[in-house]
């Protein structure tokens, strides 16, 4: 076992001062006991603990991560910090392995800290992953069906948009050669092939940039609906006069309803949640190792994603064309990375675990995520 621990921040202690207690935990006869790699990482503030570093740890073998602060931590850059703690928990890692810890640690604390992680022993992600498990939860896979009667009523309503020269083009699904795909109608004969329904993914507001300054129509979801509301409020650009044609969402949030709700994944994912939820921390650990195994790093879901995460994160860092075989734990730390950030952003589209070939259910630790933000914040 590597008990190898990052106590990270030390915000008001002075570089110099920060040196000096370097040295004397590394001399002092107290610590002699404890494992001589522990190392110091000093941020500016409690705001430069970007949950990467600590991931990054996690990634590179530590096995206990400890973040301590002098100062007064904002109150979202502490949910941050616990909501990647209990994602942690989620994907069965113990939650003691990140110690949140308020004020400058002394060697006491640290030294406790050190022998909690002795005894956890490693974090031991790919340790007999169980495959298919998540072919047994509830609901995993839906995808949405529409009948002939509401994919001719929407194809109804885009002609008649676009005769009317309302709008120049209707972004929906459509079929296109072999399969369903998103597709922007500009003539009554592409308006024919409209489709309603298709799959939960890409969520079509990802594809409202493209058209941003043009007049166009765009079948909602609901997934939809709450995506262009937050890239609203994010401030990206999109068309300002949007035509709404909605499928299962309130009459007043659209400009027309299709007759026929379309039955979105992620009805059931809560279910799903439960179930992961209730399992014993080993069975998630293998759960999700497996999960993490199949994930071949194409980026499929991070640019499916209508918030699509950042650049420079850790699973750029950990691809593969960067000269990384990452393993499960590794993948692991880049994909709770991105769920750790995009708490309270993500809209539970689905869109991510959608495009994922490996059908790697993302969507879950984005639901997590979510779940606890908001326990955190009511
Ligand atoms: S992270 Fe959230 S918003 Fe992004 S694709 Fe996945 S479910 Fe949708
Ligand atoms: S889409 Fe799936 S396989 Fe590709 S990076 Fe994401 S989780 Fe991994």
């Amino acid at each position: 076992v590597t008990a190898q621990t990052i106590a990270a921040s030390y915000a008001t202690v002075p570089a110099e001062s920060l040196r000096a207690y370097a040295r004397t935990a590394r001399t002092s006869p107290f610590l002699s006991a404890a494992p001589a790699n522990i190392r110091l990482v000093q941020t500016t503030a409690i705001g430069g603990i970007d949950i990467q570093k600590i991931l990054t740890a996690f990634a590179h073998g530590a096995e206990g991560v400890m973040v301590a602060w002098t100062g007064r931590a904002t109150v979202t850059n502490k949910q941050r910090l616990l909501v990647l703690r209990e994602l942690l928990n989620f994907v069965g890692c113990e939650r003691e392995r990140l110690a949140i810890v308020t004020g400058a640690p002394d060697e006491t604390t640290e030294f406790a800290f050190s022998e909690q992680v002795r005894r956890l022993g490693a974090w031991d992600f790919a340790a007999q992953p169980v495959f298919g498990l998540n072919e047994a939860l509830p609901g995993h896979g839906v995808s949405a069906h529409a009948s002939t009667a509401a994919s001719r009523a929407l194809q109804n309503v885009a002609v008649e948009l676009l005769r009317s020269g309302r709008v120049n083009g209707v972004l929906a699904w459509g079929q296109a050669a072999r399969e369903i795909q998103p597709t922007i109608a500009r003539t009554a004969e592409q308006a024919r092939r409209l489709f309603a329904g298709g799959r939960g993914y890409p969520n079509l507001a990802t594809l409202l940039e493209t058209v941003a300054e043009e007049n166009v129509a765009v079948v909602v979801r609901p997934a939809e609906l709450a995506c262009i509301d937050a890239l609203r409020e994010e401030g990206i650009h999109l068309p300002e006069h949007l035509f709404l044609i909605g499928q299962g969402v309130p009459k007043d949030r659209c400009d027309i309803v299709l007759p026929e709700p379309v039955a979105m994944p992620g009805v059931l994912g809560s279910e799903e949640l439960a179930a992961i939820e209730r399992w014993p921390l080993e069975d998630r650990a293998s759960f999700w190792s497996a999960q993490f195994a199949q994930c071949v790093q194409c980026d499929g879901c991070r640019s499916a994603c209508p918030f699509q995460c950042y650049t420079n994160c850790l699973g750029d860092a950990l691809a593969p064309h960067n000269g990384h075989a990452a393993t499960a734990k590794q993948t692991a730390c880049a994909h709770l990375a991105c769920a750790a950030r995009l708490a309270g952003h993500c809209v539970e589209c689905e869109s991510c675990s959608g495009a994922c070939p490996q059908a790697v259910p993302l969507y879950l630790l984005h639901q997590k995520a979510n779940q606890v933000l908001a326990t955190l914040t009511r």
